[in-house]
Protein backbone atom coordinates (compact mmCIF):
# COMPACT_ATOMS: atom_id res chain seq x y z
CA UNK A 1 0.00 0.00 0.00
CA UNK A 2 1.46 3.51 -1.20
CA UNK A 3 -0.65 5.43 0.75
CA UNK A 4 -2.15 5.03 4.50
CA UNK A 5 -5.88 4.15 4.92
CA UNK A 6 -7.86 6.92 6.19
CA UNK A 7 -10.25 4.83 9.15
CA UNK A 8 -13.57 5.92 10.61
CA UNK A 9 -14.04 3.97 14.13
CA UNK A 10 -17.69 3.83 15.19
CA UNK A 11 -17.72 2.48 18.22
CA UNK A 12 -14.11 3.17 19.19
CA UNK A 13 -14.60 2.95 22.88
CA UNK A 14 -16.00 -0.50 22.57
CA UNK A 15 -14.24 -3.99 22.83
CA UNK A 16 -13.77 -4.05 18.45
CA UNK A 17 -12.92 -0.12 18.72
CA UNK A 18 -9.97 -0.67 21.14
CA UNK A 19 -8.84 -3.35 19.26
CA UNK A 20 -9.06 -2.14 16.16
CA UNK A 21 -7.09 1.20 17.66
CA UNK A 22 -4.22 -1.40 18.93
CA UNK A 23 -4.04 -2.77 15.00
CA UNK A 24 -3.42 0.81 13.90
CA UNK A 25 -1.21 1.75 16.60
CA UNK A 26 1.05 -1.33 15.27
CA UNK A 27 1.04 -0.48 11.70
CA UNK A 28 1.81 2.93 11.54
CA UNK A 29 2.78 3.28 8.00
CA UNK A 30 -0.65 1.43 6.45
CA UNK A 31 -3.26 2.97 8.50
CA UNK A 32 -4.47 6.24 10.41
CA UNK A 33 -7.56 7.56 11.66
CA UNK A 34 -9.97 10.06 10.20
CA UNK A 35 -12.80 9.95 12.62
CA UNK A 36 -13.47 8.19 16.13
CA UNK A 37 -16.96 7.86 17.09
CA UNK A 38 -18.15 6.52 20.64
CA UNK A 39 -21.94 6.80 22.82
CA UNK A 40 -20.83 8.21 26.25
CA UNK A 41 -17.41 7.71 27.39
CA UNK A 42 -16.12 11.15 27.08
CA UNK A 43 -13.02 10.36 29.07
CA UNK A 44 -11.56 7.17 26.81
CA UNK A 45 -12.77 9.26 23.65
CA UNK A 46 -10.97 12.07 24.70
CA UNK A 47 -7.78 9.72 25.55
CA UNK A 48 -7.82 8.01 22.27
CA UNK A 49 -8.73 11.39 20.01
CA UNK A 50 -5.42 12.76 21.81
CA UNK A 51 -3.43 9.60 21.11
CA UNK A 52 -4.23 9.14 17.10
CA UNK A 53 -5.37 12.89 16.63
CA UNK A 54 -8.32 12.22 14.18
CA UNK A 55 -9.57 15.05 12.11
CA UNK A 56 -13.05 14.66 14.12
CA UNK A 57 -14.60 12.96 16.83
CA UNK A 58 -18.66 12.11 17.59
CA UNK A 59 -20.04 11.72 20.88
CA UNK A 60 -23.31 10.22 20.36
CA UNK A 61 -24.53 11.61 24.31
CA UNK A 62 -24.77 15.10 23.43
CA UNK A 63 -24.69 16.10 27.32
CA UNK A 64 -21.07 15.22 27.14
CA UNK A 65 -20.02 17.63 24.47
CA UNK A 66 -18.60 20.20 25.96
CA UNK A 67 -16.35 17.99 28.10
CA UNK A 68 -15.27 16.79 24.88
CA UNK A 69 -15.24 20.21 23.03
CA UNK A 70 -13.27 21.66 26.15
CA UNK A 71 -10.63 19.14 25.80
CA UNK A 72 -9.81 18.67 22.38
CA UNK A 73 -10.54 22.15 20.99
CA UNK A 74 -6.85 23.11 21.67
CA UNK A 75 -5.95 20.45 19.16
CA UNK A 76 -7.47 20.94 15.66
CA UNK A 77 -9.90 18.14 16.13
CA UNK A 78 -13.57 18.95 15.11
CA UNK A 79 -16.00 17.59 18.19
CA UNK A 80 -19.61 16.61 16.91
CA UNK A 81 -22.58 15.59 19.34
CA UNK A 82 -25.51 13.88 19.33
CA UNK A 83 -27.28 10.76 16.80
CA UNK A 84 -27.85 12.66 13.43
CA UNK A 85 -23.70 13.45 14.10
CA UNK A 86 -22.67 9.64 14.35
CA UNK A 87 -24.77 9.10 11.18
CA UNK A 88 -23.51 11.84 9.11
CA UNK A 89 -19.89 12.11 9.67
CA UNK A 90 -19.43 9.11 7.36
CA UNK A 91 -20.02 10.86 4.52
CA UNK A 92 -16.33 12.72 4.97
CA UNK A 93 -14.66 12.31 2.09
CA UNK A 94 -11.29 12.09 3.56
CA UNK A 95 -13.15 8.51 4.96
CA UNK A 96 -11.14 5.18 3.01
CA UNK A 97 -13.04 2.68 5.52
CA UNK A 98 -15.43 2.66 8.06
CA UNK A 99 -15.00 -0.13 11.03
CA UNK A 100 -18.92 -0.64 11.92
CA UNK A 101 -18.19 -1.43 15.47
CA UNK A 102 -21.16 0.03 17.33
CA UNK A 103 -23.11 -2.79 19.20
CA UNK A 104 -27.19 -3.48 18.22
CA UNK A 105 -29.51 -1.54 15.87
CA UNK A 106 -28.03 1.69 16.98
CA UNK A 107 -25.22 0.44 14.54
CA UNK A 108 -27.82 0.55 11.43
CA UNK A 109 -28.00 4.54 10.14
CA UNK A 110 -24.79 5.38 10.37
CA UNK A 111 -23.58 2.03 8.35
CA UNK A 112 -26.26 2.62 5.80
CA UNK A 113 -25.57 5.92 4.89
CA UNK A 114 -21.91 4.69 4.98
CA UNK A 115 -23.08 2.93 2.41
CA UNK A 116 -24.63 5.05 0.80
CA UNK A 117 -21.77 7.39 0.34
CA UNK A 118 -19.72 4.40 -1.27
CA UNK A 119 -17.29 4.19 1.51
CA UNK A 120 -15.86 0.38 2.24
CA UNK A 121 -17.12 -1.29 5.43
CA UNK A 122 -15.34 -3.38 7.66
CA UNK A 123 -18.35 -4.81 9.56
CA UNK A 124 -18.36 -5.96 13.44
CA UNK A 125 -21.73 -4.78 13.86
CA UNK A 126 -23.83 -8.09 13.29
CA UNK A 127 -27.13 -6.54 14.21
CA UNK A 128 -27.14 -4.55 10.70
CA UNK A 129 -27.38 -7.01 8.89
CA UNK A 130 -29.71 -9.30 10.67
CA UNK A 131 -32.10 -6.18 10.98
CA UNK A 132 -31.95 -5.30 7.47
CA UNK A 133 -29.95 -8.06 5.26
CA UNK A 134 -31.68 -7.77 2.39
CA UNK A 135 -31.97 -4.06 1.91
CA UNK A 136 -28.31 -3.31 3.43
CA UNK A 137 -26.58 -5.83 0.53
CA UNK A 138 -29.09 -4.68 -1.99
CA UNK A 139 -27.91 -1.17 -1.10
CA UNK A 140 -23.72 -2.08 -1.22
CA UNK A 141 -24.00 -3.71 -5.03
CA UNK A 142 -25.83 -1.53 -6.35
CA UNK A 143 -23.13 1.22 -5.15
CA UNK A 144 -20.27 -1.10 -5.48
CA UNK A 145 -19.26 -1.25 -1.87
CA UNK A 146 -17.16 -4.08 0.04
CA UNK A 147 -18.19 -5.51 3.33
CA UNK A 148 -15.99 -7.03 5.03
CA UNK A 149 -16.39 -9.36 8.06
CA UNK A 150 -15.12 -8.68 11.17
CA UNK A 151 -16.85 -11.32 13.42
CA UNK A 152 -14.62 -14.17 13.43
CA UNK A 153 -16.59 -17.10 12.06
CA UNK A 154 -17.74 -14.61 9.01
CA UNK A 155 -13.79 -13.85 8.26
CA UNK A 156 -12.50 -17.23 8.44
CA UNK A 157 -15.56 -17.99 5.95
CA UNK A 158 -14.18 -15.35 3.74
CA UNK A 159 -10.73 -16.33 4.27
CA UNK A 160 -11.44 -19.64 3.01
CA UNK A 161 -12.99 -18.14 0.03
CA UNK A 162 -9.97 -16.28 -1.00
CA UNK A 163 -9.11 -17.62 -4.59
CA UNK A 164 -12.60 -19.44 -4.91
CA UNK A 165 -14.95 -16.56 -5.97
CA UNK A 166 -15.88 -18.53 -8.87
CA UNK A 167 -16.45 -21.95 -6.96
CA UNK A 168 -19.97 -21.98 -5.50
CA UNK A 169 -20.22 -22.96 -1.59
CA UNK A 170 -22.18 -26.53 -0.92
CA UNK A 171 -22.69 -25.40 2.80
CA UNK A 172 -20.81 -23.71 5.30
CA UNK A 173 -20.72 -24.38 8.84
CA UNK A 174 -20.14 -22.11 11.74
CA UNK A 175 -18.45 -23.06 14.40
CA UNK A 176 -19.54 -21.87 18.47
CA UNK A 177 -17.34 -22.38 21.20
CA UNK A 178 -20.93 -23.34 23.31
CA UNK A 179 -20.31 -20.68 25.76
CA UNK A 180 -20.54 -21.03 30.12
CA UNK A 181 -23.17 -23.01 29.88
CA UNK A 182 -22.59 -25.67 27.31
CA UNK A 183 -23.86 -29.18 28.26
CA UNK A 184 -26.51 -27.35 31.26
CA UNK A 185 -30.35 -28.15 30.83
CA UNK A 186 -32.95 -25.80 30.74
CA UNK A 187 -33.40 -26.25 34.80
CA UNK A 188 -29.94 -24.89 35.36
CA UNK A 189 -30.56 -21.89 32.79
CA UNK A 190 -33.07 -20.52 34.67
CA UNK A 191 -31.15 -20.24 37.90
CA UNK A 192 -28.20 -18.39 36.15
CA UNK A 193 -27.25 -14.62 37.50
CA UNK A 194 -25.33 -12.13 35.25
CA UNK A 195 -22.22 -12.42 36.85
CA UNK A 196 -21.59 -15.85 35.41
CA UNK A 197 -23.44 -15.03 32.26
CA UNK A 198 -21.05 -12.32 31.92
CA UNK A 199 -17.95 -14.62 31.83
CA UNK A 200 -16.74 -16.33 28.32
CA UNK A 201 -14.52 -19.02 28.87
CA UNK A 202 -12.66 -18.34 25.22
CA UNK A 203 -13.69 -14.45 24.42
CA UNK A 204 -13.05 -11.29 25.87
CA UNK A 205 -15.97 -8.77 24.57
CA UNK A 206 -18.68 -6.33 25.34
CA UNK A 207 -21.35 -7.29 27.21
CA UNK A 208 -24.70 -7.77 25.33
CA UNK A 209 -22.70 -10.32 22.74
CA UNK A 210 -21.01 -11.98 26.07
CA UNK A 211 -24.54 -12.22 27.20
CA UNK A 212 -25.30 -13.53 23.54
CA UNK A 213 -22.91 -15.99 23.48
CA UNK A 214 -24.06 -17.27 26.39
CA UNK A 215 -27.61 -17.74 25.04
CA UNK A 216 -26.43 -18.82 22.01
CA UNK A 217 -28.52 -15.98 20.44
CA UNK A 218 -25.04 -14.58 18.79
CA UNK A 219 -24.66 -17.98 17.13
CA UNK A 220 -28.46 -17.05 15.64
CA UNK A 221 -27.36 -13.78 14.81
CA UNK A 222 -24.21 -15.14 13.05
CA UNK A 223 -26.88 -17.46 10.75
CA UNK A 224 -28.51 -14.64 9.64
CA UNK A 225 -25.23 -12.75 9.45
CA UNK A 226 -23.81 -15.51 7.05
CA UNK A 227 -26.66 -15.40 4.91
CA UNK A 228 -26.81 -11.95 3.53
CA UNK A 229 -22.44 -11.36 3.44
CA UNK A 230 -22.23 -15.36 1.55
CA UNK A 231 -25.81 -14.93 -0.32
CA UNK A 232 -26.75 -18.60 1.05
CA UNK A 233 -29.92 -20.46 1.50
CA UNK A 234 -30.78 -21.16 4.84
CA UNK A 235 -30.28 -24.99 4.11
CA UNK A 236 -26.51 -24.50 3.50
CA UNK A 237 -25.62 -22.73 6.95
CA UNK A 238 -24.97 -24.97 9.87
CA UNK A 239 -23.70 -24.95 13.15
CA UNK A 240 -21.13 -27.14 15.08
CA UNK A 241 -19.89 -26.23 18.91
CA UNK A 242 -16.48 -26.41 18.77
CA UNK A 243 -15.50 -26.14 22.70
CA UNK A 244 -11.69 -24.88 22.01
CA UNK A 245 -12.72 -22.02 19.34
CA UNK A 246 -9.44 -22.84 17.43
CA UNK A 247 -11.43 -23.65 13.96
CA UNK A 248 -13.05 -20.51 13.42
CA UNK A 249 -15.67 -21.55 10.61
CA UNK A 250 -15.83 -23.72 7.34
CA UNK A 251 -16.55 -24.06 3.99
CA UNK A 252 -17.83 -27.12 2.07
CA UNK A 253 -17.56 -26.85 -1.76
CA UNK A 254 -19.69 -28.91 -4.19
CA UNK A 255 -16.94 -31.64 -4.68
CA UNK A 256 -17.11 -32.22 -0.51
CA UNK A 257 -13.80 -30.73 0.22
CA UNK A 258 -14.04 -28.32 3.37
CA UNK A 259 -11.81 -25.55 3.67
CA UNK A 260 -11.62 -24.25 7.85
CA UNK A 261 -9.44 -21.27 8.89
CA UNK A 262 -7.82 -21.83 12.43
CA UNK A 263 -6.03 -19.94 15.01
CA UNK A 264 -5.76 -18.91 18.60
CA UNK A 265 -8.98 -16.83 19.56
CA UNK A 266 -7.97 -13.31 19.59
CA UNK A 267 -10.26 -10.59 17.62
CA UNK A 268 -7.18 -8.61 16.59
CA UNK A 269 -6.67 -10.76 13.41
CA UNK A 270 -10.04 -10.45 12.11
CA UNK A 271 -10.03 -7.53 12.76
CA UNK A 272 -6.52 -6.74 10.72
CA UNK A 273 -7.17 -8.83 7.80
CA UNK A 274 -10.64 -6.26 7.26
CA UNK A 275 -8.55 -3.38 7.71
CA UNK A 276 -5.60 -4.83 5.38
CA UNK A 277 -7.39 -6.58 2.90
CA UNK A 278 -6.22 -8.30 0.60
CA UNK A 279 -3.21 -8.32 2.68
CA UNK A 280 -1.67 -10.09 4.92
CA UNK A 281 0.53 -7.95 7.75
CA UNK A 282 3.57 -9.61 9.84
CA UNK A 283 2.15 -9.45 13.74
CA UNK A 284 4.00 -10.66 16.58
CA UNK A 285 0.47 -12.14 18.11
CA UNK A 286 0.57 -15.44 19.93
CA UNK A 287 0.85 -18.44 17.84
CA UNK A 288 -0.79 -21.58 18.08
CA UNK A 289 0.64 -24.50 19.19
CA UNK A 290 -0.27 -27.99 18.60
CA UNK A 291 0.57 -29.53 21.71
CA UNK A 292 -1.53 -27.38 23.94
CA UNK A 293 -4.52 -28.39 21.97
CA UNK A 294 -4.59 -32.22 21.58
CA UNK A 295 -7.80 -32.25 20.77
CA UNK A 296 -10.17 -30.17 18.59
CA UNK A 297 -14.00 -31.51 19.80
CA UNK A 298 -17.06 -31.45 17.92
CA UNK A 299 -20.70 -31.57 18.84
CA UNK A 300 -24.25 -30.75 18.31
CA UNK A 301 -25.92 -27.28 19.66
CA UNK A 302 -28.50 -28.03 21.98
CA UNK A 303 -31.37 -26.66 20.41
CA UNK A 304 -34.11 -27.81 23.06
CA UNK A 305 -32.05 -25.97 26.26
CA UNK A 306 -30.48 -22.75 23.87
CA UNK A 307 -34.05 -22.26 22.37
CA UNK A 308 -32.74 -18.88 21.35
CA UNK A 309 -30.62 -20.44 18.15
CA UNK A 310 -34.03 -22.47 17.06
CA UNK A 311 -35.61 -18.89 17.05
CA UNK A 312 -32.62 -17.46 14.89
CA UNK A 313 -33.36 -20.31 12.76
CA UNK A 314 -37.07 -19.64 12.40
CA UNK A 315 -36.25 -16.31 12.01
CA UNK A 316 -34.49 -17.12 9.01
CA UNK A 317 -36.39 -19.26 7.51
CA UNK A 318 -39.67 -16.64 7.98
CA UNK A 319 -37.49 -13.84 6.42
CA UNK A 320 -39.07 -10.36 5.75
CA UNK A 321 -39.05 -8.44 9.26
CA UNK A 322 -38.70 -11.44 11.33
CA UNK A 323 -34.98 -11.23 12.05
CA UNK A 324 -35.53 -7.37 13.19
CA UNK A 325 -38.26 -8.25 15.29
CA UNK A 326 -36.13 -11.02 17.10
CA UNK A 327 -33.20 -8.84 17.10
CA UNK A 328 -34.92 -5.76 18.89
CA UNK A 329 -36.78 -8.25 21.13
CA UNK A 330 -33.48 -9.83 22.20
CA UNK A 331 -32.01 -6.30 22.52
CA UNK A 332 -34.61 -5.58 25.23
CA UNK A 333 -34.31 -8.75 26.85
CA UNK A 334 -30.68 -8.75 27.26
CA UNK A 335 -30.86 -5.13 28.69
CA UNK A 336 -33.67 -6.42 31.19
CA UNK A 337 -31.14 -9.31 31.73
CA UNK A 338 -28.18 -7.35 32.70
CA UNK A 339 -30.66 -5.08 35.12
CA UNK A 340 -31.85 -8.16 36.92
CA UNK A 341 -35.21 -7.90 35.61
CA UNK A 342 -35.48 -11.46 33.06
CA UNK A 343 -34.41 -14.21 34.10
CA UNK A 344 -32.12 -16.04 31.64
CA UNK A 345 -34.88 -18.34 30.28
CA UNK A 346 -36.81 -15.68 30.38
CA UNK A 347 -35.26 -13.77 27.86
CA UNK A 348 -36.22 -16.45 25.17
CA UNK A 349 -40.30 -16.34 26.15
CA UNK A 350 -39.84 -12.69 25.89
CA UNK A 351 -37.95 -12.76 22.18
CA UNK A 352 -40.53 -16.07 21.22
CA UNK A 353 -43.62 -14.13 22.54
CA UNK A 354 -42.47 -11.06 20.87
CA UNK A 355 -41.85 -12.67 17.50
CA UNK A 356 -45.95 -13.85 17.88
CA UNK A 357 -47.19 -10.49 18.42
CA UNK A 358 -45.26 -7.75 15.98
CA UNK A 359 -46.70 -7.57 12.69
CA UNK A 360 -45.15 -9.58 10.31
CA UNK A 361 -43.99 -7.80 6.67
CA UNK A 362 -42.51 -9.67 3.75
CA UNK A 363 -40.46 -7.02 1.88
CA UNK A 364 -40.20 -3.77 4.17
CA UNK A 365 -38.77 -0.57 3.47
CA UNK A 366 -36.06 0.77 5.18
CA UNK A 367 -39.11 3.07 7.43
CA UNK A 368 -40.97 -0.43 7.83
CA UNK A 369 -37.56 -1.67 9.90
CA UNK A 370 -37.47 1.43 11.73
CA UNK A 371 -40.94 0.93 12.54
CA UNK A 372 -40.57 -2.41 13.13
CA UNK A 373 -37.79 -2.27 15.42
CA UNK A 374 -39.64 0.15 17.24
CA UNK A 375 -43.20 -1.36 17.64
CA UNK A 376 -41.32 -4.85 18.55
CA UNK A 377 -39.53 -3.21 21.39
CA UNK A 378 -42.47 -1.66 22.46
CA UNK A 379 -44.45 -5.25 22.44
CA UNK A 380 -40.90 -7.07 24.52
CA UNK A 381 -41.02 -4.02 27.10
CA UNK A 382 -44.87 -4.41 27.80
CA UNK A 383 -44.30 -8.31 28.01
CA UNK A 384 -41.58 -7.99 30.45
P1 LIG B 1 -19.01 -2.81 23.19
O1 LIG B 1 -20.22 -2.69 24.01
O2 LIG B 1 -17.72 -3.16 23.84
O3 LIG B 1 -18.77 -1.43 22.40
C1 LIG B 1 -19.80 -0.79 21.72
C2 LIG B 1 -19.32 0.52 21.13
O4 LIG B 1 -20.43 1.13 20.45
C3 LIG B 1 -18.85 1.54 22.17
O5 LIG B 1 -17.78 2.28 21.63
C4 LIG B 1 -20.06 2.46 22.33
O6 LIG B 1 -19.69 3.78 22.72
C5 LIG B 1 -20.61 2.45 20.93
N1 LIG B 1 -22.03 2.76 20.87
C6 LIG B 1 -23.05 2.08 21.45
N2 LIG B 1 -24.23 2.67 21.17
C7 LIG B 1 -23.94 3.75 20.40
C8 LIG B 1 -24.72 4.77 19.81
N3 LIG B 1 -26.05 4.81 19.95
N4 LIG B 1 -24.08 5.73 19.08
C9 LIG B 1 -22.75 5.71 18.94
N5 LIG B 1 -21.96 4.77 19.48
C10 LIG B 1 -22.56 3.81 20.20
O7 LIG B 1 -19.34 -3.84 22.02
P2 LIG B 1 -18.32 -4.78 21.22
O8 LIG B 1 -18.14 -6.04 21.96
O9 LIG B 1 -17.12 -4.01 20.80
O10 LIG B 1 -19.20 -5.14 19.95
C11 LIG B 1 -19.43 -4.21 18.89
C12 LIG B 1 -20.09 -4.95 17.73
O11 LIG B 1 -19.17 -5.90 17.23
C13 LIG B 1 -21.34 -5.74 18.13
O12 LIG B 1 -22.27 -5.68 17.10
C14 LIG B 1 -20.84 -7.15 18.31
O13 LIG B 1 -21.82 -8.12 18.05
C15 LIG B 1 -19.74 -7.21 17.25
N6 LIG B 1 -18.69 -8.20 17.54
C16 LIG B 1 -17.93 -8.07 18.64
C17 LIG B 1 -16.95 -9.01 18.94
C18 LIG B 1 -16.06 -8.86 20.16
O14 LIG B 1 -15.14 -9.67 20.31
N7 LIG B 1 -16.27 -7.90 21.02
C19 LIG B 1 -16.75 -10.09 18.08
C20 LIG B 1 -17.55 -10.19 16.94
C21 LIG B 1 -18.53 -9.23 16.68
MG1 LIG C 1 -18.50 -14.30 16.17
Amino acid sequence: METKKRIAILGSTGSIGTQALEVIKENPSLFEVEVLVAHSNAVLLIEQALAFKPNAVVIGDEKKYQEVNNALRAHDIKVFAGEKAVEQIVEMETIDLVLAAIVGYAGLASTINAIRHKKPIALANKETLVVAGELVTELARENGVNIYPVDSEHSAIFQCLAGEWENKIEKIYLTASGGPFRGKNKDFLATVKKEQALKHPNWSMGAKITIDSASLMNKGLEVIEAKWLFHLAPSQIDVIVHPQSIVHSLVQFEDGSLKAQLGLPDMKLPIQYALAYPERIRNNFKRFNFLDYPQLTFEKPDLETFTNLQLAFDALHKGGNMPCILNAANEVAVQAFLEDKVSFTGMSDLVFNTMQKTGFIKTPSYTQYVETDQEARRIALHLL
